[in-house]
């Protein structure tokens, strides 16, 4: 577990990260809006066929679609340390082989140690929000107000995490610390999430701002307010789907009206990929594998779009590599903040490729279920080396790792590794090498983190 620092140690580590900087007014604001286990092929602009997202639509209209944008790992704990770390969940302990993510019952969270997007732009004079679920520690000394953020409204971790046999309490909507509303009435929470970062947007368009906009859904339990219930030709996860696609229309319009749409950087992205085992009450990863829990492409690649009007061309499509991983040093780029430089960071500046003056520079993605580093893609090439579908118990190793060609086959069905010997020696030296670099924490996270 990475080592804890005393308030003035960290004050020092951050102070080093100040850049000369921007002046306030060139310093863009930037709104990341975040799903939670909404599929590659849920929107409109992704080609679903029932689903209207028509606020999406013009977002990615206006905007520049990636078609090829991992999750830093294919369920919620991780997958948003990833995000607001800049590192694998490996390196900050954020994630587990057994259970995966972080339960009512479970100890711990982001350690204060790590360095967050809201960490190092509040070095830069941003005000910070967070809206939604985080899932990073709901203990005290876990929660956003202790990672940089301001602000924050919202639930502490998966809104259907309150089982009664285990004990858990009803699930809390929280304000800061203290909590507001128990159990959280989740058939307005998409709206009050809306409402709240409207006005939080309202309150800050004098002066730099970073919103977190973690929406709750559509992870199920799912829940539409009433001017979205029965209104999809998709049931109610369309209509989840749509009332989502609602609150990112008001959030772009608020940004519009206030003049600041011009600099506004807005993401869109999603924690993981749909969770198939929920069958219809779940969603869909299009033509891409499997999804929520597993290393297949429909797990971790999900439906993204850069928005920044007069800044990424308009109607735009990427399709080199990305990452949430890569949204910190991007984030850090573009507002004058410098990434800290006494660890690893495993993420790239994309601003370059945002604004059409270079191919992406991210080449190679590494897939982690827990701590164990399940496939590799460097290039179009993808390796497995474990897979487990969700309709399967076991784990499979694979002694010679599966060989997908992803632009060929982007639905990984036809593995090559028989005919393609010196493409899975490449990727297999990648993931050793990569391997050394996390083993230091491996084997200490392991029997730290079995016993949450
Ligand atoms: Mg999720």
């Amino acid at each position: 577990m990475a080592m804890r620092l005393s308030p003035i140690a960290r004050a020092a580590l951050l102070a080093n990260l100040v850049a000369p900087g921007l002046l306030a007014a060139d310093k863009p604001n930037v709104v990341v809006i975040f799903c939670d286990d909404l599929g590659y092929g849920d929107l409109g602009c992704f080609g679903h066929p029932t689903i209207a997202t028509p606020s999406l639509d013009r977002m990615a209209r206006e905007g520049q679609k990636w078609m090829s944008f991992y999750s830093a790992a294919p369920v919620c704990t991780p997958s948003r340390a990833g995000l607001m770390t800049g590192r694998y969940p490996i390196r900050s302990g954020m994630c587990s082989n057994k259970r995966g993510v972080l339960f009512p019952d479970s100890g711990g969270g982001l350690p204060a140690s790590e360095v967050t997007i809201a960490e190092l732009l509040k070095e830069q004079d941003y005000a910070t929000c967070c809206i939604g679920k985080w899932h990073l520690g709901h203990q005290k000394q876990f929660l956003p107000m202790r990672h940089g953020f301001d602000e924050w409204f919202g639930i502490p971790y998966s809104n259907d995490m309150h089982v009664k046999r285990r004990g858990d309490p009803a699930v809390p909507l929280m304000r800061g610390d203290e909590v507001v509303e128990q159990p959280a009435n989740q058939n307005t929470l998409t709206k009050r999430y809306t409402e709240e970062a409207v006005a939080f947007i309202d309150r800050n368009k004098e002066k730099p701002f970073f919103l977190y906009f973690a929406h709750t859904f559509p992870h199920i339990p799912l829940f539409a307010s009433t001017d979205f219930r029965g209104k999809s030709r998709r049931g109610l996860y369309g209509d989840v789907v749509e009332e989502l696609d609602w609150s990112v229309g008001r959030v772009l319009d608020k940004l519009r009206q206030e003049k600041i749409d011009k600099k506004t950087l807005v993401v869109f992205t999603s924690d993981n990929g749909p969770w198939l085992v929920m069958r219809l009450r779940g969603g869909s990863a299009g033509l891409l594998r499997d999804g929520k829990g597993t290393t297949w492409e429909g797990g971790m690649r999900e439906p993204t779009i850069f928005w920044w009007p007069g800044r990424i061309e308009a109607g735009s499509t990427e399709s080199g590599m990305g990452s949430t991983l890569d949204l910190l040093p991007t984030i850090a780029s573009l507002c004058g903040a410098l990434t800290p430089k006494d660890r690893q960071l495993d993420g790239h500046d994309l601003s370059a490729t945002l604004f059409g003056d270079a191919p992406s520079p991210r080449d190679t993605m590494f897939f982690y279920r827990g701590t164990r580093l399940h496939a590799v893609r460097h290039g179009q090439w993808k390796a497995h080396f474990w897979t487990r579908g969700w309709r399967q118990r076991k784990l499979n190793q694979h002694e010679t790792p599966l060989l997908f060609h992803l632009d060929l086959d982007p639905s990984e069905s036809w593995n090559v590794a028989a005919k393609q010997k010196k493409n899975v020696a490449t990727l297999t030296a990648l993931a050793e090498a990569h391997s050394k670099t996390v083993q230091p924490v491996v084997n200490q996270l392991e029997v730290q983190l079995e016993k949450r």
